[in-house]
């Protein structure tokens, strides 16, 4: 496991670190992960709010998760990157986009998110625990 970790978004404009090791790491595999990001799921790792510093301004768009909490996401303005996650139902953490963190060699999802709506062409693996929906 990782302790610290940093990345930055494709043109630099947003720089950030982070000093904690990941609280949890996961593959989403609902709809609106595919629509931000673009990919066919999105990987994120969740830390403690206060082990993120941000440097840079970053846009944000906010929208209903399924289970009425207000999500927010976070990009770069200039290059479009997305970056950072809230959700008001856990405000002590942020999720970064794995996608945007600099050596990420470490990643392993520990999750899967939303596994029912995966892709058929999506290898899953079977040790992986898979949730339905978001786990509690
Ligand atoms: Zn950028
Ligand atoms: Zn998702």
């Amino acid at each position: 496991m990782v302790e610290k970790f940093a990345g930055r978004c494709l043109c630099g404009a947003v720089r950030f670190e982070c000093s904690a090791e990941p609280v949890f790491q996961a593959n989403c595999h609902c709809d609106d992960c595919r629509r931000n990001t673009g990919a066919v799921y999105g990987s994120l790792v969740f830390v403690p709010v206060e082990a993120l510093s941000i440097r840079g301004t970053t846009g944000s768009y906010q929208h209903l998760s399924d289970t009425g909490n207000t999500m927010t996401k976070y990009f770069c303005p200039t290059c479009g990157s997305q970056m950072f996650t809230s959700n008001t139902r856990t405000p002590d953490r942020r999720g970064v986009r794995v996608g945007v963190i600099d050596d990420a060699s470490w990643f392993q999802a520990t999750a899967y998110v939303y596994s029912c709506r995966s892709l058929p062409s999506t290898p899953l693996d079977p040790a992986v625990k898979a949730f339905d929906k978001m786990p509690a």
